[in-house]
């Protein structure tokens, strides 16, 4: 089986490039983010998440929260930054127990997010979450680490952000596909049609609009529309384990990277 190439992620703090399991053990020494931690209070437990999806975890996120946060909240956060697209149902699933964003009658012993993550995680611990239960996207998420303390606001924009100051992202991996055209840009799109037959997956705009050029007679890239042009197929290139997923169309979150 191949071995796939996990990306690596910067931190935010530093700006040291590490992977992602080096990642979790570089925020308990960074000195930038513990400077930046809070550490007057004592009252709070703040939990350190490494929350992966995608083959093999290919897509990840270093996330610190309050344990005063809410599933909702997490729900919230795993939403704007990774999976929204028609506000499909979501669930987390921790020791066997359920807990979804919508309460079903059908399945009584479900509880709703409205729990602390505090009564509900310990470090250690690893749990699923699932946005859509029609076209499903998993992550998997583990509890790395607890300590007591603040997270700051850092995480959230005042005003943009739905999901409150109880969640703050401290990595992510990058991106590190290109244009399988040109082999240089930043994707703009995925073409799902690659799948199934060897066109290239990954087009940026350059080379798409260059081959419609070389190839279609009705574009005139004067005068017409591009989005009028773009197949079917294609998708938007997202930084998500759910790009390509039904409408998906990438990421509401304006945290500042
Ligand atoms: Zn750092
Ligand atoms: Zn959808
Ligand atoms: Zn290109």
């Amino acid at each position: 089986m191949a071995r796939v190439a996990i990306p690596k992620g910067h931190c935010r703090f530093c700006d040291a490039q590490y992977g992602r399991a080096a990642m979790v053990k570089h925020m308990t020494t960074c000195k930038k983010y513990v400077e930046k931690v809070e550490d007057g209070s004592t009252d709070n437990i703040v939990y350190e998440l490494l929350i992966t999806g995608g083959y093999a975890g290919r897509y990840w996120l270093v996330v610190e929260v309050l344990g005063n946060e809410t599933l909702a909240g997490l729900d919230s956060f795993l939403r704007q930054i990774w999976v929204e697209c028609c506000w499909h149902m979501s669930e987390f699933e921790i020791g066997g127990q359920s807990y979804v964003s919508q309460l079903s009658r059908f399945s009584y012993n479900d509880k709703d997010m409205n729990v602390s993550l505090a009564s509900v995680l310990a470090p250690g611990m690893t749990f699923r979450y699932r946005y859509d239960f029609g076209d499903t996207t998993e992550l998997k998420i583990e509890v790395k680490s607890e300590r007591r303390g603040g997270i700051g606001v850092k995480g959230s924009v005042p005003g943009k952000n739905n999901f409150g100051d109880g969640v703050r992202l401290l990595a992510r991996n990058e991106v590190t596909e290109v244009c399988e055209v040109c082999g240089k840009e930043r994707p703009a799109w995925i073409d799902l049609d690659a799948y199934y037959s060897d066109v290239p997956a990954f087009w940026c705009r350059e080379c798409f609009v260059k081959s419609l050029e070389e190839e279609d007679p009705d574009f005139d890239p004067e005068e017409d529309d591009l989005e009028d042009f773009i197949p079917d197929t294609f998708r938007e290139f997202c930084n998500s384990p759910r790009m390509g997923v039904c409408g998906y169309e990438g990421s509401s979150y304006y945290g500042d990277d």
